[in-house]
């Protein structure tokens, strides 16, 4: 039955999810639309359901908009405090400041596994073990981290992890939420409707176990089956080999552009996924792009949905190269050709 089939390619794709993240169950994979949901479902159930007037969630100053806002408004409502953990210049999380700001009645810590903005890559296993041991939850926000390197969530110890599809090379509009099987088990489910429930009257409904009872509706069947075939893609190729190409590029990549005049990078971590943040002296980073595009390099300027990255470093913007495994060492000479040509313009 073609049905049956397609329940099949389904669940297979959360099997496959699983592996990928080496969760310990295929239970523990909720399918979202995007990381953005994925948290945003955590704050909705699980944040609604533990905190309280005086609690506090920490975040860190390098937050994508999408892991700060979900808690904004989550702490809107319950009056709790969100908190900030700053990054040095070197865009590294400052961990004695980090630590400093656990309290008892810290809840949680959100962030990010890589930043998008800066590249750095943040040292979970050892932030989760410290939160751990004052009994806060961890929520890492992995959207850059799993196209870059392998991602193990019980190595990391941390209660979720969330990512998109199509950082990863498959559709948009999917994305995995992992937890905890116990953490989900407890939570209350995010959205009520259809395939959520296991029966309904109008006195009582009784939900399923996850990860369904946090998947109510029609699910994103087609997009679910396409996030399995990205992950097919990306293991097949091997995430180290992916990383091994990408840090070599990163690293032909800062030596090249390093040598531009008025080149001054944004994010120098010692750790550090493929990610050149950089500002090119009074240029502003959209006149670069523009520039490039016209070249036919194709980087990205902005904000990049992290406006308190760029509050941190007293700039607007920045223009921003990300290296994926397609990259190619030619493609850095281009863009390092193409800046010049810029240079020149500017001159
Ligand atoms: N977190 C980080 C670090 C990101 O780079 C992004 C996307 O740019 C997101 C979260 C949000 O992902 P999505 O828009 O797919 O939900």
């Amino acid at each position: 039955l073609l049905s049956e089939k397609a329940t099949a390619a389904y669940e297979g794709a959360r099997s496959k999810a699983q592996r990928f993240l080496n969760a310990a169950d295929p239970r523990e994979i909720i399918f979202t639309r995007g990381t953005t949901e994925g948290i945003n479902l955590v704050a909705q159930t699980w944040g609604r359901k533990n905190l309280a007037s005086g609690d506090e969630i920490i975040v860190t100053q390098m937050e994508h908009h999408s892991n700060i806002v979900p808690w904004q408004m989550l702490c809107g409502e319950k009056g709790a405090l969100l908190k900030v953990a700053p990054i040095a210049d070197s865009g590294e999380l400052v961990l004695e400041e980090l630590w400093k700001l656990f309290t008892p009645k810290t809840k949680l810590l959100a962030l990010t596994h890589v930043s998008n903005a800066l590249g750095t890559v943040n040292p979970i296993a050892q932030i989760v073990k410290f939160a751990h041991e004052k009994g806060v939850k961890v929520l890492v926000d992995g959207a850059q981290a799993v196209p870059h390197h392998p991602v193990d969530v019980r190595e990391l110890d941390c209660d979720f992890y969330a990512f998109s599809g199509h950082k990863l090379y498959g559709p948009t509009g999917i994305g995995v939420l992992y937890g905890k099987y116990g953490l989900l088990d407890a939570m209350p489910p995010y959205q009520g409707g259809g395939d959520m429930i296991l029966s309904v009257t109008f006195e009582k409904t009784l939900f399923k176990k996850p990860p369904h009872k946090f998947e109510a509706g029609t699910p994103h069947i087609a997009g679910v089956i396409g996030l399995g075939a990205a992950l097919d893609y990306v293991t097949g190729i091997g995430l180290e080999n992916i990383a091994r190409h990408e840090g070599d590029l990163l690293a032909y990549g800062t030596q090249k552009l390093g040598e531009l005049p008025g080149l001054g990078w944004i994010g120098t971590a010692a750790h550090k996924a493929g990610v050149l943040s950089f500002t090119l002296g009074e240029i502003h980073p959209h006149d670069i792009g523009t520039l490039l595009d016209r070249q036919g390099v194709a980087i990205r300027a902005g904000h990049h949905c992290a406006q308190p990255v760029m509050d941190r470093f007293g700039i607007p913007a920045t223009a921003r190269a990300s290296l994926g495994l397609y990259n190619t060492r030619a493609e850095i000479d281009a863009l390092s050709k193409a800046l010049r040509k810029v240079l020149e313009v500017f001159r």
